[in-house]
């Protein structure tokens, strides 16, 4: 053995060294009918590690002819193979050997999401920890999946069969990146549906993991298939493709209203879980200290990509140049960084492109008249898509970084006076997939989940998920309700059967 060194000066080097091996040894192909393939065209592409700028892996670029090599596979596993005739108990059993291989790998696919995406390795855990519990909680569904029987007229007998729809085509986003894959895969599975799923180009690595795990845990052939490769060709033809019976998409509100259009000409079954610009409404009465540390949680986690995000921090005049100043001393402890040092609690952006889009919108903001609190420009590090965690005041709701999504770590806070400015402010957007309300007065609370027009609404927390609660979007920010007995509903379709007796 050789010289102890100190862990700080030991760790990056050792650490680069682990984690570029097991970014080679994911495999690169396109996994399709339970083989993996090269893309038809050869032609590949590159992911890049956001923290270091450096090419992390060379994946295929799968285009619109995978995609079709793709589609039949799930028709021939959907029409002829076992998986939509084995009994449900079988799926059940199938469902569960994923989550356990899920957990028997968790390190590694934490440290997975964490190279690709760029979040701190504790959040990346807690994504995996969070897969694992909806593919269990799938798994369970696959033995409750009920039809009727009616009470119609006496001569006939009416029951119905709740029926799988067939194959699926499933889109996902980068910001959760193995997450993603267990909201779509999970139901569509336990429901007997096989799928073709096209992960982020900016994340393909979890994905690809995710499938061998998935052949290794017995799911037959051509019932996951695996095509990794851009939006606009690989996803757009899956969008349309005839083959496909359902599409479900994660992603843009301007990408869901593509993937919409796309759907129209043969009427696909269609789910969109799409952008926000979700109001997090803090009243004069709430425990500041919770409501600070949670609308911090709400807007950095993740460096504040999440659809859900609270990115307009609505807060009651009385109180507002205060919270400011604690939301800005809890961003000013966030320590931005290598997102593989366990002390890190913010990790780069996930893209150039996103770094770019997020500083655009820090400008924009401060040329509206929105002062900077805290931070409002790049981290200091010379390599990686860092942008410091930010508080923004004297934010209007009418100017542009209280519109548009900005998908990054800045937090925009509006003053208002009472309930009913609050609601009417909350819901002056095009969005609506969540709102946040912190206050002591019941009531009130109850009042305001009433009135919010938004998906999920959170009292006196924010951001909490769960497998058996349903999420998704009032106005553009989506289409159906995912998680829970809802996600059932999207993967099935209903048959009436009448029998004269
Ligand atoms: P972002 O711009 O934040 O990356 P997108 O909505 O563009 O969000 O991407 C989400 C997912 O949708 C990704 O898997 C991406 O490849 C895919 N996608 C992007 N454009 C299209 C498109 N025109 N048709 C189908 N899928 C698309
Ligand atoms: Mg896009």
């Amino acid at each position: 053995m050789g010289e102890l060194l100190p862990s700080e000066q030991a760790m990056p080097d050792e650490q680069r060294k682990r984690t570029s091996e097991l970014a080679r040894s994911v495999p690169k192909q396109l996994l399709i009918g339970g083989r993996w393939a090269a893309a038809k065209s050869g032609k590949t592409f590159e992911t890049v590690n956001p923290a270091t700028e450096e090419v992390l892996a060379t994946v295929a670029e799968g285009g619109a002819d995978d995609v079709t090599e793709a589609v039949r596979a799930a028709r021939e596993a959907f029409e002829n193979g076992p998986w939509p005739r084995m009994r449900p108990h079988q799926r059940t059993r199938c469902l569960l050997k994923i989550a356990e291989l899920l957990e028997a790998h968790a390190d590694e696919l934490a440290a997975l999401i964490t190279l690709d995406n760029g979040k701190p390795i504790a959040e990346a855990r807690g994504e995996v920890g969070r897969t694992i519990e909806v593919f269990i909680y799938y798994a369970g569904w696959a033995t409750k999946i009920y039809g009727e029987t009616n009470p119609s007229e006496p001569a006939l007998f009416n029951y119905t069969l709740r029926e799988p729809l067939g194959v699926c085509g499933q889109i996902i986003p980068w910001n959760g990146p193995l997450s993603m894959i267990a909201w779509k895969i999970g139901p569509a599975l336990a429901c007997g549906n096989t799928v073709v799923l096209k992960p982020a180009e900016q994340t393909p690595l979890p994905a690809l993991r995710f499938g061998q795990l998935a052949v290794e845990a017995g799911v037959p052939e051509g019932v996951v298939n695996i095509i990794t490769g851009f939006g606009p060709t690989a996803g757009a033809a899956l969008a349309r493709h005839p083959g496909v019976d359902k599409i479900a998409f994660t992603g843009s509100t301007e990408v869901g209203k593509e993937i919409l259009q796309a759907s129209a000409h043969d009427l696909k079954r269609v789910s969109l879980e799409l952008g926000g610009k979700s109001p997090n409404i803090i009243f004069a009465d709430a425990d500041l200290k919770s409501s600070v540390s949670g609308s911090a949680a709400g807007i950095f986690r993740n460096q504040g990509q999440v659809c859900s995000a609270g990115s307009r921090i609505f807060v009651q005049r009385e109180i507002y140049d205060e919270f400011a100043q604690r939301l800005a001393e809890t961003a000013k402890g966030i320590r931005l960084g290598d997102p593989f040092d366990p002390h890190t609690t913010m990790g780069p952006l996930v893209s150039a492109e996103q770094h770019e889009r997020v500083l655009g919108y820090l400008e924009a903001g401060k040329r509206e008249g929105a002062k900077v609190k805290i931070g409002g420009e790049r981290g200091p590090q010379p390599q990686g898509y860092f942008v410091k965690p930010t508080v923004l005041v004297d934010v209007g709701n009418a100017m542009r970084i209280a519109r548009e999504e900005i998908f990054g770590p800045v937090a925009s806070l509006i003053p208002f006076t009472d309930e009913a400015d609050a609601a009417l402010q909350g819901n002056d957007t095009i969005y609506g997939l969540a709102a946040g309300v912190w206050t002591r007065d019941l009531s009130r609370a109850h009042k305001l989940a009433r009135a919010l027009k938004a998906g999920t609404v959170w009292i006196n927390c924010y951001g909490m998920i769960d497998p058996i609660s349903p999420f998704g979007g009032y106005k553009q920010s989506g289409i159906g309700r995912e998680l829970g007995q809802h996600s059932i509903e999207l993967y099935t379709q209903v048959k009436s059967v009448l029998i004269r007796l």
